[in-house]
């Protein structure tokens, strides 16, 4: 935040329920005072029922934009003027940018997680990435590295009632881009080790293993060998099973902490235009991560 609060200071925000949890008004706000930027970041709890008159409210008082966070990133889809080709495919947005009353909505994760590919040496480009789990963070990888020209995905997740939606996101994203994506049940240990063995990287897109449960781990360790890449987008705990499994084989491995970063610094140049200073913040508020 900056340090004097003006007239002139213009309003971000995060939108969702809960809220209270949330790191980016701390990443966002040190950002401003690190650049001298005037904005205020501030969280507001807002449940879906409430989110057009929250909307018309942040448009009335000209607020540069705002984060969606669980459950609005779909029910935002319908209120924006304009929606970025990732935030179209995944039909999902937790950035708006406010331009005089004309909304543009974006999607940052699968932006963040691709930066956080690159950061770590691995070229998954043109090649084939296995991605364990369906929910919103998988769905916003998948779409980006879609976009961003990975040759196949396979996705690999529990059969549920969602299978069926599963299968036709991945089929409208596989008809829209150059990307073949397959879905795959996380179970069948045989067509996991097959499809693992075509793959330079893995990701795991699931809950399994984040903290309290760090116990668990969303594969065998006998299916991974040393030339795969493994990350892990979980960033609590720093070093989840899979990734100390992976790391004892050989992998190179990653966790999710950068995704979190540059998903964020990707909104905050969407409204400021500036390059948020990652490394600060993650020595600020991340050094245990
Ligand atoms: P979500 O929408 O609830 O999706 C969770 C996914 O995990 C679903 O596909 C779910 O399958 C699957 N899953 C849960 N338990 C499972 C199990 N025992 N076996 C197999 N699959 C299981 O959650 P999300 O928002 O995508 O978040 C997923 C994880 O990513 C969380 O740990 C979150 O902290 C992390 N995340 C990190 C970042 C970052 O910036 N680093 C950003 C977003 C999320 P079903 O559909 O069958 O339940």
């Amino acid at each position: 935040m900056n340090t004097t609060i003006s007239g002139k200071t213009r309003l971000l925000c995060l939108l969702g329920s809960p809220v209270a949890h949330s790191k980016s008004p701390l990443m966002h706000n040190e950002a401003c005072r690190l650049l001298g930027l005037d904005y205020a970041y501030l969280a507001f709890d807002v449940k879906e029922a409430a989110l057009s008159a929250a909307v018309a409210g942040l448009k009335t008082m000209n607020a540069r934009g705002w984060n969606l966070t669980m459950p609005l990133k779909t029910a935002m889809v319908s209120l924006v003027d304009e929606l970025t080709p990732a935030a179209k495919l995944a039909q999902s947005v937790n950035t708006v940018i406010n331009d005089n009353g004309h909304l543009v909505g974006h999607t940052t994760d699968g932006i963040g997680f691709m930066r956080s590919v690159s950061d770590a040496g691995v070229s998954i480009i043109g090649k084939e990435i296995v991605l364990l789990g369906a929910g919103g963070a998988a769905t916003a990888i998948c779409v980006q590295a879609a976009l961003d020209g990975v040759s196949a995905i396979r996705i690999f997740r529990r059969k549920s009632a969602a299978w069926n939606d599963t299968v036709a996101f991945a089929s409208r994203i596989s008809s829209q881009t150059s990307c073949e994506i397959t879905v795959e049940d996380i179970a069948d240990s045989r067509l996991l080790s097959k499809r693992l063995s075509n793959a330079v990287l893995l990701v795991n897109a699931t809950n399994v293993g984040m903290s309290p449960n760090i116990d668990a781990t969303p594969l065998d360790q006998s299916l991974l060998y040393p030339e795969l890449a493994v990350t892990d987008i979980i960033y609590n705990p720093k070093q989840t099973r899979l990734l100390m499994e992976a790391s004892e084989i050989g992998c190179k491995t990653f966790n999710g902490l950068y995704m979190l970063l540059y998903q964020g610094a990707e909104s905050f140049q969407c409204w400021t235009g500036e390059e948020m200073p990652v490394e600060q913040i993650r020595i600020k508020f991340f050094n245990s991560l």
